[in-house]
């Protein structure tokens, strides 16, 4: 059975790492630290994760928007994985949509996103894919991307104002 990982909290190094590029998909580690990375997001309220944070610095995300008591509105999607996954805007156009991230408990922010990108990523099988994304997922993707670059949501907010404790949050809902 796959164990349930910790998730790493900011502050912690990992999640400010470069996360590595994999270079064999098929190799046994990578295989257990994607079922790591599934079983961990399962057991959360959350609709992504990144490797690094089940301290793990590969460029593998996982996205998985289902609606949830942390994101009501999330439409539903398979659980993707995406590894060494790029991205590449449409266009300028961003709109700003809250995010709360397993690694910044209690903690609400408004965040500027794309909301059309064209992205390419290797699955599981090894294969190339490409994918057209809007809105939320787009939203999802781009926030799991920055943690593979060493970011947090909350350094891509406007404004410190734009952050909430989550029961303020809450009560906007
Ligand atoms: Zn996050």
């Amino acid at each position: 059975m796959t164990e349930i990982r910790e998730i790493a909290q900011l502050g912690a190094s990992v999640l400010r790492q470069h996360a590595q590029l994999v270079t064999d998909v098929h190799n046994d580690e990578i295989r257990q630290i994607i079922a790591a990375m599934h079983a961990t997001l399962a057991n959360t309220q959350g609709v992504g994760i990144a490797a690094p944070q089940i301290s793990i610095s590969k460029r593998i995300i996982i996205v998985a928007s289902r609606p949830t008591a942390r994101y009501p509105s999330a439409p539903l999607m398979q659980p993707t994985v995406m590894i060494n996954p790029s991205f590449q805007a449409q266009n300028e156009h961003k709109e700003k949509g809250w995010e709360g991230c397993l690694s910044v408990p209690s903690i609400r922010a408004l965040v500027p996103r794309y909301t059309a990108i064209n992205i390419d990523y290797i699955d599981e099988q090894g294969n190339q894919q490409t994918l057209e994304l809007h809105d939320f997922v787009a939203r999802v993707f781009q926030h799991e991307f920055d943690h593979l670059q060493g970011k947090v949501f909350l350094d891509s907010v406007e404004s410190n104002q734009d952050i909430f404790a989550e029961s303020e949050y809450l009560k906007l809902l």
